[in-house]
């Protein structure tokens, strides 16, 4: 009789589950026994500051679900303690995975220990968790591609023999990425500079001192507002590597501001990534010269294939076990391919991939 009224119990769980979707952030709905059976996700995003971070928060949320796991999405506006509390909070809540894009790479070890107390695997997207053995899989892009592709749309868009003047934006230095971006823009430029082709007037070089904390756009503005006041009163600038497209519109700001991109002043070659809206119109607009598009879509795809390995207890595919050494191991990794996109080609590649729609955009 027990037995039955179990059974019966269960039967009646399984039917009211049926019929009564999990409700959640994007309104997918999937079935609560299907998200109880492949498991609960923690997903922990840096900032919404950046639109970039809510797609690939939105893809993954959209994946996961169905696929049939349960999701915890959360975002930490840039401050690290609000990242530290939601993924305790996450651990308390009973998640099975963290997917964590950290705001500084080196602050998560003790909050991964935890995890790892608590059984839960760990997956650092996009950025790499430094400093921790409980890092089990990085999904990312190609990092020093994406800096060989920014560096090398600006000497192809360079016209003539120069010597040009270029200066150097660099990314946030608690973000592993940075350095990769500005380790790949450097493996083309330095020989240029070094050849005489090119020319940073300033002298300031390397991430110690071009680096802008948490990706900045108005620290990079207020920075190139400081070069060409100190360093191109009589002379002009001719390209700007820039790491990031919020960066890039603050540095188009200040160029603007001193007459760059009207009368005889051309804007100069300015580089970006993430393909953001804003900075798809400056393109298209003929004033900010490039982006390096990355498929969060792609990313989201990447994250739950191996989220569903891992828990399957398999192998996730990896295609890279040697490049991210996060100080403690060289964490397995999968790496996406960025693409450059510019004013000939972002039509084909971000509305021809669906990830805009020509209204979005123009
Ligand atoms: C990401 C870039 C992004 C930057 C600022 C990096 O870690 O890889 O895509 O532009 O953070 O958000």
């Amino acid at each position: 009789m027990k037995r039955l009224s179990i059974l019966l119990a269960g039967v009646a769980f399984g039917a009211s589950a049926l019929f009564s979707p999990v409700m959640t952030d994007t309104g997918f709905g999937i079935s609560a026994a299907q998200a109880q059976e492949k498991g609960y996700v923690g997903i922990s995003m840096p900032t919404k500051s950046s639109a970039r971070w809510i797609s690939d928060g939105n893809s993954m949320v959209e994946q996961f679900e169905a696929a049939g796991y349960k999701t915890d999405l959360q975002y930490a506006e840039d401050d690290i303690p609000n990242q530290l509390a939601q993924i305790e909070n996450m651990i308390v809540k009973g998640v099975e995975v963290l997917v964590i894009a950290a705001i500084d790479g080196t602050t998560l070890s003790n909050a991964l220990e935890n995890a790892n107390a608590a059984g839960i695997k760990v997956i650092a997207y996009d950025r790499l968790i430094r400093d921790s053995a409980h890092v089990d899989y990085y999904a990312t892009f190609d990092n020093f591609e994406v800096g060989v592709l920014q560096a090398t749309s600006i000497v192809e868009a360079l016209k003539g023999n120069g010597p040009f003047n270029i200066e150097l934006f660099g990314g946030s230095p608690d973000d592993n990425n940075a350095y990769f971006f500005y380790n790949g823009a450097m493996s083309v430029l330095q020989p240029l500079i070094d050849g005489g082709v090119m020319n940073v007037k300033s002298g300031q070089m390397g991430m110690d001192t071009v680096g802008t904390l948490r990706w900045d756009g108005a620290v990079a503005q207020a920075r190139m507002d400081n070069l060409l006041s100190a360093h191109y009163t009589d002379a002009k600038v001719d390209a700007v590597l820039s790491p990031y497209d919020g960066l890039s519109i603050g540095i188009l700001s200040s160029l603007k501001g001193v007459g760059y991109g009207s009368g005889d002043l051309p804007m100069p070659i300015v580089s970006g990534q993430d393909a953001e809206v804003p900075s798809v119109k400056s393109i298209i607009a003929g004033e900010q010269y490039s982006t390096v598009f990355k498929d969060t879509r792609e990313l989201a795809r990447v994250t739950v294939t191996m989220v569903d390995a891992v828990l399957g207890g398999k192998e996730p595919t990896i295609n890279d076990t040697s490049t991210y050494d996060n100080g403690v191991k060289v964490v397995p990794s999968y790496l996406l391919k960025p693409v450059l996109v510019d004013a000939v080609n972002w039509e084909g590649i971000l509305i021809g991939s669906g990830y805009y729609t020509e209204d979005q955009v123009k």
